[in-house]
């Protein structure tokens, strides 16, 4: 592909949001370039639930199909690579990837997700998405009614052990540290049968991503089939913070009704503008920011 190729929108991130954006984009006739570097959030869970058409398909599935439809129109490119510089220049913006290709236009969309911080807890990264679970509407379902553990501290853990009793009766929060629930909120908890743990975790044991068995730090253990966790994460990708985009307090990229960040002309979908992490939204945010991107391609030709 020759130095400087020229497009109407760069969209960096070619997972679920961005491949929805690009097909919005393709059907308006745009001229667009897909740059993703194939490391999506939900790698390594077997199956995505709670899309209607795919509930229960592999996200791999997923992503081939939706790559193979947008591959039908014309006027799309894809290339597999990282995006690690940009800059705004006269005619929009540039932007420079790993493998030393740079590409300038006139609007920019990242839909590149974030990217979830592992605790230091042996074995936990390799259950995350198998049976350490992000989200009870993805994956709530399926561990029905089974044992069930809770990792959260601060003052999500009273809300996420409220939500998760909704899926099954046998629960037990772990605070992994001292508990943050005051009388009342331990004693609505204990009331419903959730026991509540604050030993320090050890370890995981798990059999492929399996859990088995949640080790305590004083030798203690327990079994679970599942184990829900909320944990930090941080942007995938840095070029917004870098072009002068916003995040809010929570660590998003912040953008207003039409899916444009703090910066005019760059655009952001999908699961870094949002807590609300699902395929769904993502591909919902990512069809709405191409037709505002292609909007505001319009009103630029007229004005
Ligand atoms: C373990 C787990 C299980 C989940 N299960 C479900 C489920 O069952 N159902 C459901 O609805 N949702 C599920 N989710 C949530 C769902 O996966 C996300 O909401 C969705 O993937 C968000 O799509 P996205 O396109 O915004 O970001 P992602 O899918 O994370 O994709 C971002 C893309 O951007 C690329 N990228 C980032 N930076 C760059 C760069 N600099 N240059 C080029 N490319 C870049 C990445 O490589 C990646 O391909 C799950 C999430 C996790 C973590």
């Amino acid at each position: 592909m020759a130095a400087q190729q020229h497009f109407d929108v760069i969209i960096i991130g070619g997972s679920y949001s961005g491949l929805s954006a690009a097909m919005a984009l393709g059907r308006a006739l745009r001229k667009v370039l897909v740059i993703d570097s194939g490391k999506p959030c939900n790698a390594q869970t077997p199956h995505s639930h709670n899309f209607l058409t795919r509930d229960g398909a592999t996200p791999q599935a997923l992503s081939r199909i939706a790559r193979e439809e947008v591959a039908q129109y014309a006027t799309v490119q894809f290339i597999s690579d990282l995006a690690v510089s940009g800059s705004s220049i006269q005619e929009g913006f540039s932007i420079q990837t790993k493998t030393g290709q740079d590409f300038t236009a006139g609007k920019l969309l990242f839909a590149t997700g974030v990217a979830d911080q592992m605790p230091d807890i042996p074995g936990f990264a390799d259950c995350w998405g198998i049976s350490l679970i992000h989200c009870p509407y993805c994956h709530g379902y399926e561990v029905r009614h089974q044992k069930t553990g809770i990792i959260a501290n601060g003052p999500i853990a009273f809300e996420f052990a409220k939500m998760i009793l909704n899926w099954t009766s046998q629960l037990t929060l772990l605070t992994n540290g001292p508990s943050p629930l005051n009388e009342e909120e331990a004693k609505v908890l204990q009331e419903r049968g959730v026991e509540i743990v604050e030993t320090k975790i050890k370890a995981i044991d798990h059999n492929k991503g399996q859990v088995q068995q949640l080790v305590l730090d004083d030798g203690k253990a327990l079994p679970f089939n599942a184990i829900y966790a909320k944990i930090p994460f941080h942007q995938h990708c840095s070029i917004p913070e870098q072009l002068g985009c916003l995040l809010t307090e929570q660590g998003l990229l912040q953008i207003d009704t039409m899916q444009q960040t703090t910066v005019p002309g760059i655009y952001a979908s999908g699961d870094n503008t949002t807590m609300m992490r699902a395929v769904s939204a993502a591909v919902a945010s990512g069809a709405f920011a191409g037709a505002a991107i292609n909007r505001a391609l319009i009103e630029a030709d007229f004005a």
